[in-house]
């Protein structure tokens, strides 16, 4: 009943398959480029950094892909996920729109990455795998990979974003409790990291750069690969299992969205929520309006441009085309650190440059301030980057108070912020700063990857 304050699933109602829009959209989405030859990315190209399994889900034309049992066994653990109704918020805002969101955060690493951590955990075991490594930016995909790993006996080594590193030690302190190894990035342990280290001693790091040196120490070691917990078609296939799990929630109670709002750092866990629903816009069957929300000091969607740019720093990843603010753009140290990302998943680009998903970007204290009036209506703590998406629940939904619509606005919970403190009692010492971006450092980023546009 839309009165009762949960709506939950029981473990046989949980999906079984998840959900792939490549075949549903209506052009062939823009293929990665290999940037030695210029040509569309093989799959043979990725074979040094990828297991088979999750190569053919990257590129695959099956709607439909089963989760294995193995997975389906794992995501026991904390699936399915409540979808909870804000009475409290919805009072506290006075608004007629009726508010929900989906929590992602009571996974064991506290969001909704473990999603595809077990699942990309899971491939590549069955093909011989024996150690992953990755990047990590907050600390969330790093816990949550530590966490996969550690399930299927796989070694993980994680570089951590340096100032993330700094900010946040409890979250590497997750990370060894599951048996990974962490290293704060820029590191001197490769090629891509010392490169960095002799332009800027100082680097505060960022994702593109970790990226760069997680794919070096994949790509130059045998029976080591690569693990990205974010952006690529495979890892929002997974992710789909939040959606599809939303929908049924949805029709148990006789809901229909009127707004879905997620935040996008890479476009993960937004892709997850929206993509089932998605599906059905593009069919004509429902007018969902999608909202993806950014920070203002990383505004790729809204500020970047749609163009062929690579997914790290040192270019050494595929070209993908998306909305992006430039490579070698540094994004100001704000506390979200999961949205410090230069570029989207190019499905979620895809989708905003035909305008199917809107885009919305906030500064910093005003999504701390909904966080906070979150965790006083509602209990629970959220990260920094679920505030984004809270924020513009809140906004939306005050919109509907003007405007009397009785609106049914659903957002993704992505995680928890209970390793966030140091940055929520910056805010309440009011020393929180709002970082807007730096229109000459964007267009200066720009120009540069504008040189090597290739014509697709
Ligand atoms: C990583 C993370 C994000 C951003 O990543 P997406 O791939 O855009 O989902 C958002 N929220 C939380 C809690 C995260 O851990």
């Amino acid at each position: 009943m839309k009165s009762d304050k949960k709506v939950m699933l029981t473990e046989k109602e949980m999906p079984a398959e998840w959900y792939n829009i490549l075949p549903d959209l209506p052009e062939q989405l823009p293929p990665p480029i290999n940037p030695a030859t210029g040509k569309p990315l093989s799959p043979q190209d990725l074979q040094p950094i990828f297991p088979m399994g999750l190569i053919q889900q990257e590129v695959s034309q099956e709607r439909w892909i089963p989760i294995p049992d193995k997975v389906l066994e794992v995501y026991k653990i904390w699936r399915p996920t409540p979808l909870v109704r804000a009475h409290e918020l919805e009072k506290y805002l006075s608004t007629p729109a009726r508010i929900y969101y989906k929590n992602e955060s009571v996974s064991p690493a506290g969001s909704h990455k473990p999603n595809t951590a077990v699942a990309q955990a899971y491939y590549n075991k069955i093909e011989g795998v024996t150690r992953l490594t990755t990047e990590t930016g907050a600390g969330q995909w790093g816990s949550a990979l530590a966490f996969a790993c550690n399930i299927f006996g796989l070694k993980c080594t994680i570089y951590m974003v340096k100032v993330s590193y700094q900010q946040k030690p409890f979250r590497k302190s997750l990370m060894h409790a599951w048996g990974a190894d962490v290293y704060p990035s820029p590191t001197n342990l490769t090629n891509a990291g010392r490169k960095v280290l002799a332009e800027d001693p100082n680097s505060p790091g960022s994702l593109g750069i970790a990226i760069s040196e997680a794919v070096e120490d994949a790509a130059t070691h045998e029976d080591t690969k690569y693990s990205l917990g974010s952006v690529l078609n495979h890892v929002l296939l997974h992710q789909t299992i939040i959606g599809l799990e939303t929908k049924k929630q949805l029709e148990l109670i006789g809901e229909k969205p009127d707004v879905m709002i997620g935040c996008v750092g890479g476009g993960s866990n937004f892709g997850g929520f929206v993509l089932p629903f998605i599906a059905e816009k593009l069919k004509g069957k429902i007018d969902t309006k999608f909202l993806a929300v950014e920070p203002t000091a990383c505004p790729s969607l809204t500020k970047g441009l749609y163009l062929y740019d690579h997914g790290d720093t040192v270019g050494l990843t595929p070209l993908l085309k998306m909305y992006t603010l430039g490579h070698k753009f540094v994004p100001p140290r704000i506390h979200a650190g999961g949205l410090r990302y230069h570029g989207d998943a190019p499905i979620i680009c895809y989708l905003v440059h035909k305008k199917v998903i809107d885009a919305v970007a906030y500064p910093q204290k005003a999504v701390f301030e909904a966080a906070v009036t979150f965790a006083r209506t509602e209990g629970f703590l959220p990260a920094p980057e679920t505030a984004h998406a809270i924020k513009a629940a809140i906004d939306e939904a005050v919109r509907c108070k003007e405007t009397k619509q009785e609106k049914c606005i659903v957002f993704n919970f992505s995680g928890h912020g209970h390793f966030d403190m140091a940055a929520y009692d910056q805010y309440f010492e009011g020393k929180l700063e709002d970082f807007e971006y730096s229109e000459e450092e964007i267009k200066k980023s720009l120009e540069e990857i504008k040189k090597f546009q290739v014509n697709q």
